[in-house]
C-alpha cells in the first residue's frame, strides 16, 4: 500500500525530522509582544522518544446494560460512543473500545473513532432540568416568554394542520419553507428530513441552496473545479503524510473536528516529518501544537498573500508555463484557448489579452508582458463599485480591486502585515515541494468570500499540486461519506415551478457545464430577505433571485434548528422580522430546549435527543463508516422523536399513511440497511449491536482526487466549460447575470475588452482579485472603509471562530463544558457548585470570553477578566476579556454559537457574535455569512 510504503521510508529518516525541528521558527513573524516560540516551546531531541508498550489496566466489571451509538450534531465528527445504563438512567458514556491502529507504528490507518469532549459530557445535556417536556403555544408577541402556554399534542397537531391548510389555500405551496437545520446530525431520519418530507407530501416548498458555512467555497468549486457536489474534498486522509509540505491555511483541526480523526492524521504527518506551515490570524491550538512555522495575517487580507506568492512564481520563473496552460484556463491570456469539451465554442470562451489572472498579477508593469503568455498589461481598473440598491449605504461607493497595481510581496506586506521576505520564501517552497494544502472554513466568511477559495484552487493547479499522492488543495482530505439514505424526503415540485422565474439561461455560453444548482433556489442566508420581500419585487440586498420570488415565506418549519436567529446574521434585525406576523404567519419548531430560536416560534414541540431514540449517522464530510444510534433511555415528559411529531401533524392533514408508509423509525432503518451492500457482511441486528460498520480502511485503496484529470486532461476533463481549472471563469460571470443582476458599471472603463466586447467595468469580474472586506483593516491604514464604520470608532476586528466546547450553538448549555471556558463576573472560571443537582442551569453574570492582545488591553486599561461591552450600530454584547499574545493587536475573538440573550436594555448577555454581524451577503454567491467581517468598539463595562 502506497501510503504505508511512504510511511516506512519516512520512519527510517527520523533524524531528518529532528533536524527539521531545529529549524523551527525560521519564517515566524512577530506580532504583539509575543512570538510563536514564546507560546510554543520548541521540541528538543530529548523530548522525542520511541514508543514503548504501556501496560493496560484491567477494566472494572461492567454491571450496566451497554448501548452502542453516537450523539452527533453539525460538529465535524461522527464518533463512536457507548452508553452504560442502569435502572433506566445513563450512568456513564465511553467511546470506541475496538483495537486501535496507528500509521506511525505501521499497524494500519483505521484508527478508533474516538469521541471528543462534547459527546463524552452528553449527560449534561440529557439531564438538564430545563428540557422541553410538553408542547407549547405562543399567545402573545413572538419572543415574549410569558406568552407560552402548555397545550396537548392533540391541540398542537390539530392547530398546526389547520393553519397550514389555510396558508396553502391563500398563498399556495410556494409560501412554505423548511429551514436549514443542523442540530440533529442523524443521517437516517433527521429532524429536518421529517419536516421536509411532510411539506413535500403536502404540495412542496421553496428551497434554499448550500448552508451557513460554505456557500462561497461551494460556489467557487462549481465554477473553478467543476465539482458540482457539496464541497471539494482531497485525497485520502492518510495521504497527508505523503506530502513534503503541509500548508494549513485558516485551518484549525486542533479545536475543531473535521471528519473524525482530522487532527490525528495531522499529528501523524508531524511525527513523520512533514513540514507544516500555518497561515492564520491567531495562534490557534493547531498553530500552538502542530506547526513548524506560523505566518500571521490580518483577517480578510489573505488574498494579497496568495496573489503575491503567485507574483513571485512569475517573477522568479518558478512555474512550468506549458503545464499551467494544459491544466488551468485563464491563468495566462488566451484569445484562442484549447478547450477539452468539443461542444463548447472556443471563440466564445476566450481570455482576452490583459484579462488573465497573470495580467492582473503584473498590473501595469509592462516589462513583465512577454507577448505569449501575458499579452498585455492588466485591463482591470483600480476600483470596483457595489451592486446595491439606491437606498443602501454602499450605493455609489467603491472599493479597491488594484487592477493596475503589480501584486508584489511589498504591496501585500503593506496590506496583510506578512513580511515580503516571508512571502518570497513561501512561494519558493510551494512551487518546488510536494504540497498539500488543507484550508479551513473561517477565512471566506466575509463580503468578498469568493476570492480566497478561487485563488487557493488556482494555486493548486499552477503549482501542479493535484492528482498525485501528497499533492492537493482541499477543505479536508478524505473520501466522501458512504451512502446511507434513511427515510427519503420525497419529491418537491416547487423548485421546478420556480426555475423559469429565478434563472435566465438564455445567454449562457456553455449551459451544459454551468452548474444547475443556482437555478431553482436561493442561498439559505437570504431566507430572511425572502421572508421580508418575497412577492414585492424587492430585495434588501439587491439579490436578483429574491426580487423574482413570487411570494415570501408564510409558513416556516424549523426542526432541530437554532439557525433561525442565533446562527443568522444580525440577531436584532432578525428578531424584528420574526415578530412581524404580517410576514411569516406560522412558525413551527421542534427542539430539546427553549433556544433563542424557539423563543420566536408559534409552536414549540419538545423533541427527543440522541440516546432517547433509534437512528443512524454517516460520517461528517469524509469517512467510511455508518453508525447505529441506539435508543438507551426514554425521553423526558411528553417529548417525542421528531419522526413521530411530524407523523402527528401528517395525520391531521390526512397524510399519515403516505408519510410513514406503515413504518416506524426502526422499520425505515432496517429496510434501508438491508437494501445496502453492507448488509451482506453485517446483518442488521449485528450492526445495531456493534454500533458501527466500517467499509474499509480509509486509505485502501488510496484515493487521489483529480488523478484521472492529471494523467490525461483531454479525455478526463473536469466539468467546467474549458474542461480545466478555471482561473478565468466566464461562466461565473454569466451565471451572476442569469440570476438577475445587471453586471455593467459604466463608472469604470476597462483598458481592453472582456468576453462580451463591452468596454465598461463590472461588479463581478471573471478572475479572482483582492477586494478589501467591508469592515476590516490594512497594516498600513489604507483600508477604504466603504461603509464608514471604522471612522465612527468601531476599530477592532471581531472574529467569531468555532469553539471545541460547542457544536455551533449545541452544547452552549452543557455545564461541564461551560466550566472550561465561560467566566463569572469577576473573570474567574464559572464553576458551578460541585454539589449541585444534575440539571442546574446557569445564572446571569456568566460571560463568554473574548480574546484580546495585551497591547490593546493596556491601551484600554483592561485587566484579565474585566467585563467589556462590544458594540457597533447593529448591537451590543457583554463579554469577559481574556488577555493573550495569541490574539494579534486590533483583532478580538468571540466564539460563535453562544445563545443570544438580550436584557431589557438590549445588551446581549449571552455573548452571541451574531448580535454584531451583518445580514448582508457576499458579493458573488450572495450566500455567505459575514462572521469574519465585523468592526466593533470595546470598553470596560
Ligand atoms: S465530533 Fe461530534 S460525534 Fe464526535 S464526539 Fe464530538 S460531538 Fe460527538
Amino acid at each position: 500500500m502506497e501510503v504505508l510504503k511512504t510511511i516506512n521510508e519516512k520512519r527510517i529518516s527520523r533524524r531528518t525530522f529532528l533536524k527539521g525541528l531545529g529549524a523551527l521558527g525560521a519564517m515566524t513573524t512577530l506580532y504583539g509582544c509575543g512570538t510563536v516560540e514564546e507560546a510554543t516551546p520548541t521540541p528538543t531531541a530529548e523530548a522525542v522518544v520511541e514508543r514503548t508498550p504501556v501496560p493496560q489496566p484491567t477494566p472494572p466489571p461492567i454491571t450496566e446494560e451497554v448501548f452502542a451509538g453516537a450523539a452527533p450534531h453539525n460538529c465535524g465528527g461522527r464518533c463512536v460512543t457507548k452508553a452504560y445504563v442502569k435502572d433506566g438512567v445513563i450512568t456513564r458514556i465511553v467511546t470506541d473500545e475496538r483495537p486501535d491502529k496507528n500509521l506511525v507504528d505501521g499497524t494500519g490507518d483505521n484508527p478508533q473513532r474516538r469521541a471528543c469532549l462534547r459527546c463524552r459530557s452528553y449527560k449534561q445535556r440529557l439531564y438538564r432540568s430545563d428540557r422541553l417536556t410538553y408542547p407549547m403555544k405562543q399567545t402573545k408577541e413572538r419572543g415574549d416568554l410569558d406568552g407560552f402556554v402548555r397545550i396537548t399534542w392533540e391541540e398542537a397537531f390539530t392547530e398546526i394542520a389547520e393553519k397550514m391548510q389555510a396558508i396553502k389555500d391563500q398563498y399556495g405551496s410556494q409560501a412554505f419553507y423548511n429551514h436549514y437545520a443542523s442540530g440533529d446530525g442523524a443521517a437516517g431520519i433527521g429532524a429536518a428530513t421529517c419536516s421536509a418530507r411532510l411539506l413535500n407530501l403536502f404540495g412542496g416548498a421553496q428551497v434554499y441552496r448550500s448552508d451557513y458555512s460554505w456557500p462561497s467555497i461551494e460556489h467557487m468549486s462549481w465554477f473553478v473545479l467543476g465539482q458540482n457536489k457539496y464541497f471539494p474534498s482531497g485525497n485520502s486522509q492518510g495521504d497527508v503524510t505523503n506530502a513534503e509540505l503541509l500548508i494549513a491555511w485558516s485551518n484549525n483541526y486542533g479545536d475543531l473536528i473535521w471528519g473524525t480523526n482530522s487532527m490525528w492524521y495531522m499529528q501523524q504527518a508531524k511525527e513523520m516529518g512533514v513540514e507544516i506551515i500555518a497561515v492564520e490570524s491567531r495562534q490557534t491550538n493547531t498553530v500552538a501544537t502542530l506547526t513548524d512555522n506560523f505566518i500571521p495575517v490580518i483577517p480578510g487580507t489573505d488574498p494579497t498573500v496568495l496573489l503575491a506568492v503567485m507574483y513571485v512564481m512569475l517573477e522568479e520563473n518558478l512555474l512550468d508555463k506549458e503545464f499551467v496552460k494544459k491544466y488551468v484556463h485563464g491563468f495566462f491570456d488566451d484569445p484562442e484557448p484549447a478547450l477539452y469539451h468539443g461542444d463548447v465554442d472556443n471563440k466564445k470562451y476566450i481570455v482576452p489579452a490583459g484579462a488573465s489572472l497573470a495580467a492582473y498579477l503584473i498590473g501595469n508593469n509592462a516589462e513583465m508582458v512577454d507577448g505569449t503568455y501575458i499579452q498585455a498589461a492588466s485591463i482591470y481598473p483600480d476600483e470596483i463599485y457595489y451592486n446595491v440598491n439606491e437606498d443602501d449605504l454602499l450605493f455609489g461607493k467603491s472599493s479597491f480591486c488594484y487592477g493596475q497595481t503589480p501584486k508584489t510581496p511589498e504591496w501585500a506586506e503593506k496590506i496583510s502585515g506578512v513580511k515580503a521576505d516571508t512571502i518570497r520564501e513561501l512561494a519558493r517552497k510551494w512551487a518546488t515541494k510536494k504540497t498539500t494544502v488543507l484550508v479551513g472554513g473561517g477565512w471566506q466568511r466575509q463580503s468578498e468570500g469568493e476570492q480566497v477559495p478561487w485563488l487557493i484552487y488556482v494555486m493548486g493547479g499552477i503549482t501542479g499540486n493535484f492528482g498525485e499522492s501528497g499533492r492537493n488543495v482541499a477543505m479536508n482530505n478524505g473520501k466522501a461519506p458512504i451512502a446511507f439514505g434513511g427515510m427519503p424526503a420525497g419529491t418537491n415540485p416547487v423548485p421546478g415551478e420556480l426555475a423559469a422565474k429565478l434563472y435566465d439561461a438564455a445567454n449562457l455560453t456553455a449551459p451544459a457545464y454551468t452548474p444547475a444548482i443556482t437555478r431553482a433556489s436561493y442561498p439559505v442566508f437570504l431566507w430572511s430577505d425572502v421572508a421580508k420581500n418575497g412577492g414585492t419585487g424587492k430585495s434588501d440586498w439587491n439579490d436578483g433571485q429574491v426580487k423574482r420570488m413570487p411570494v415570501g415565506i408564510k409558513c416556516l418549519f424549523a426542526f432541530g434548528s437554532n439557525a433561525l436567529i442565533n446562527q443568522h446574521g444580525d440577531t436584532n434585525r432578525t428578531a424584528e422580522l420574526l415578530k412581524d406576523k404580517s410576514k411569516i404567519e406560522l412558525i413551527v419548531l421542534s427542539d430539546q430546549f427553549l433556544t433563542p430560536s424557539a423563543r420566536y416560534a408559534d409552536y414549540v414541540l419538545p423533541a427527543a435527543m440522541s440516546w432517547e431514540r433509534n437512528n443512524a449517522a454517516t460520517t461528517w464530510v469524509v469517512g467510511d463508516n455508518v453508525i447505529y444510534m441506539n435508543k438507551a433511555i426514554d425521553p423526558p415528559g411528553e417529548a417525542m422523536q421528531d419522526y413521530d411529531i411530524v407523523a402527528g401533524i401528517a395525520d391531521k392533514l390526512g397524510l399519515k399513511d403516505e408519510y410513514t408508509e406503515g413504518k416506524d423509525v426502526e422499520g425505515w432503518l432496517k429496510e434501508t440497511w438491508e437494501a445496502t451492500e453492507y448488509a451482506k457482511s453485517m446483518p442488521y441486528e449485528d450492526w445495531k449491536k456493534e454500533g458501527i460498520y466500517v467499509t474499509s480502511d480509509e486509505n485502501t485503496p488510496p484515493f487521489i482526487e483529480f488523478k484521472a484529470f492529471f494523467n490525461d486532461p483531454a479525455t478526463n476533463e473536469i466539468y467546467t466549460p474549458s474542461g480545466k481549472i478555471e482561473a478565468y471563469s466566464q461562466a461565473l460571470v454569466e451565471d451572476y447575470e442569469a440570476r438577475g443582476y445587471n453586471n455593467l458599471d459604466d463608472r469604470v472603463t476597462l483598458g481592453g475588452t472582456l468576453h462580451d466586447k463591452k468596454n465598461t467595468g463590472r461588479f463581478v469580474y471573471p478572475i479572482p482579485m483582492y477586494i478589501p472586506i467591508l469592515e476590516g483593516r490594512h497594516a498600513d491604514g489604507s483600508h477604504p472603509d466603504p461603509s464608514g464604520v471604522f471612522a465612527k470608532g468601531y476599530t477592532f476586528q471581531l472574529m467569531a471562530p468555532h469553539h471545541k466546547n460547542r457544536s455551533h450553538s449545541t452544547h452552549n448549555n452543557n455545564a461541564y463544558l461551560n466550566e472550561l471556558f465561560k467566566k463569572d463576573k469577576d473573570g474567574n472560571p464559572a464553576f458551578l457548585n460541585p454539589n449541585r443537582e444534575m440539571g442546574q442551569v446557569w445564572d446571569d453574570n456568566v460571560y463568554e470570553p473574548v480574546w484580546m492582545n495585551p497591547e490593546d488591553a493596556s491601551a484600554l486599561g483592561l485587566k484579565d477578566g474585566n467585563r467589556v461591552l462590544l458594540s457597533n450600530d447593529r448591537g451590543k454584547v457583554y463579554a469577559s476579556v481574556y488577555i493573550t499574545n495569541r490574539a494579534m493587536p486590533g483583532v478580538l475573538w468571540l466564539g460563535q454559537g453562544a445563545w443570544y440573550d438580550p436584557a431589557n436594555d438590549g445588551v446581549d448577555r449571552g455573548g452571541c457574535p451574531n448580535t454584531l454581524t451583518k445580514q448582508r451577503p457576499a458579493r458573488i454567491c450572495q450566500g455567505m455569512t459575514l462572521g469574519s467581517d465585523t468592526l466593533v468598539s470595546v470598553k470596560k463595562a
